[in-house]
């Protein structure tokens, strides 16, 4: 016999999800409070540019979740990948490709001559006398090597360190600590002053072992639209604008979801991509063990980004890879501690700026360029005046290596905290979900089961690794075999 289940949000979690129960034989209803599909990996579509409600990169692309959940469903993505796929600014030397596979002569060569030339250049006699110092020679290629291959027992090792602090087993280079601080903040939106070395290594090295970091066409939300798609061509219920009111729950057991349009949704199991916290939230604290309540109020979020989008009416940035980031000048632990600080500025912000029309030309009108450049803030919603101010000085930034850019800006939009609630309604604005702090990664992370029988959470906050939306969709796959 069919089960009935109902799936509350049609975030990348949420929809790959709903898709793969679907798929399995379950009668899904997919309830989505919003009146588009992909939560906080949305697209909008204004004067003939296709926007993303974030700014989104895909670590691993088509090798990985996205790509594996697609294979699985029997639908196509079209990814897009360029190698080397980012410019960096390191020092006074100039820019630097960053190449995906790694061992191509190309990339050793670039990767050596930003590491030994400029003022900055990284110490590697001091790197070395430290790192086999700590660990003796054996013991240094070792761990070289397991960082490398990202071994699910070598990384948990590292689970409840902080990147930092497993940084400086290796090598105090001031160079090294901000360009990794300002990696951290980008993959895991947690400095590396608080996030996980083991999530960090994992996602790292998922970058490189897969070589595939890219966007798919036509936006991000062309990844959650596919699986609703395949949703959809099996039998699947969609209910655009319906948000979950309460979980309702009776003796311990899962029986439903009352929707804000009054009706009731009868379901055996209920799965929902609205958070942890939002979770117990709307099933009742009362239906929870003290314990578990008081873990998941104690969990902390992760931080946020905020943006402003340029459309160019010509090509003005022209570099051989489609996304450019400077590293600031700064001591490596003060680039983000403006983000903790109340009406906090960045004194010289890391800029993370993809260009979406270097990789799909079918973002914009022919011709035009679209430039998006982020700058890191904490999950704050109020906090308008502070992130208009920030985007002005990361404008600012950005126009000092590309002066072109300010003749030739047609149209001008800014996404902020308030726009990240607008989508999730949570109150806050984390980018991610939970943050991937020591404790609250790998076995440590919240399962997605929760005590209330057949009540599952999918998402960034549950069950697996990785960067952003791939997270969200890995723990799509463990959920929807994990159930039943
Ligand atoms: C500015 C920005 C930049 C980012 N950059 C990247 C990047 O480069 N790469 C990357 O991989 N990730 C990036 N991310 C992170 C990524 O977008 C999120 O991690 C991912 O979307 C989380 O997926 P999710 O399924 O867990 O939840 P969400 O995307 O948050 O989706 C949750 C869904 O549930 C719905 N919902 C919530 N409550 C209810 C309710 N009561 N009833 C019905 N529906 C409900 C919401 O409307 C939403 O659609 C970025 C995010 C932001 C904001």
């Amino acid at each position: 016999m069919e089960k009935n289940c109902v799936v509350i949000g049609a975030g990348p979690g949420g929809s790959a999800c709903a898709a793969l129960l679907q798929n399995k034989g379950f009668k899904v209803t997919l309830l989505e409070q919003n009146k588009f599909i992909g939560g906080k990996c949305s697209t909008f579509e204004e004067g003939g540019f296709k926007f993303d409600s974030g700014i989104h990169m895909f670590a691993t692309g088509p090798k990985g979740p996205h790509g594996q959940v697609a294979r699985e469903l029997g639908i196509p993505q079209e990814w897009l990948i360029r190698d080397p796929s980012e410019t960096i600014w390191l020092n006074e030397k100039g820019f630097f490709y960053l190449y995906q596979r790694m061992r191509s002569n190309k990339a050793l060569k670039e990767m050596v001559s930003a590491a030994i030339s400029g003022k900055q250049r990284i110490d590697i006699i001091n790197t070395l006398r430290r790192s086999i110092k700590n660990f003796g020679v054996q013991g240094f290629i070792r761990e070289l090597s397991g960082v490398a291959k990202a071994h699910p027992a070598f990384i948990q090792k590292y689970d409840e360190m902080t990147t930092r602090d497993f940084l400086y087993l290796f090598t105090d280079d001031p160079t090294i600590h901000r360009s990794l601080n300002c990696l951290s903040m980008l993959l895991l939106v947690v400095p590396y002053t608080k996030s996980s070395a083991g999530e960090f290594m994992y996602v790292v090295s998922d970058i490189f072992r897969c070589g595939t970091l890219g966007v798919p066409k036509g936006g991000a939300a062309s990844i959650p639209l596919s699986f609703v798609k395949a949703f959809l061509r099996d039998g699947g219920k969609l209910c655009l604008g319906v948000g979950a009111k309460e979980i309702i729950v009776e003796e311990g057991r899962v029986k439903g979801v009352l929707g804000t349009d009054g009706k009731t949704y009868t379901a055996e199991l209920v799965v929902s991509n609205a958070g942890l916290k939002k979770t117990v939230e709307m099933a009742g604290e009362k239906n929870f063990p003290k314990e578990y309540v008081d873990y998941v109020n104690s969990l902390e979020l992760s931080y946020s980004w905020i943006a402003t989008k340029f459309a160019l009416n010509k090509r003005v940035i022209d570099l051989r890879a489609p996304s450019f980031f400077p590293i600031p000048r700064l001591e490596p632990e003060r680039i983000f501690s403006y983000c903790d600080e109340p009406d906090g500025l960045p004194e010289d912000p890391f800029l993370f700026v993809p260009i979406p029309t270097e990789w799909d030309k079918t973002v914009a009108p022919p011709g035009y360029q679209l430039v998006l450049c982020g700058v890191a803030t904490s999950r704050e919603v109020d906090q308008e005046e502070r992130s208009q101010k920030m985007l002005e000085i990361a404008e600012e930034k950005l126009f000092s290596f590309f002066p072109e850019m300010k003749k030739h800006i047609v149209y001008k939009k800014r996404i902020t905290n308030k726009d990240t609630n607008r989508i999730t309604r949570k109150g806050t604005a984390e980018c991610i979900g939970l943050a991937q702090i020591p404790g609250q990664v790998g076995v440590n992370k919240p399962h997605p089961k929760t005590p209330v029988e057949n009540l599952w959470v999918v998402g960034c906050d549950a069950g697996a690794r990785g960067v952003g939306t791939e997270q969200a969709t890995a723990s799509a796959m463990l959920v929807s075999n994990l159930v039943w």
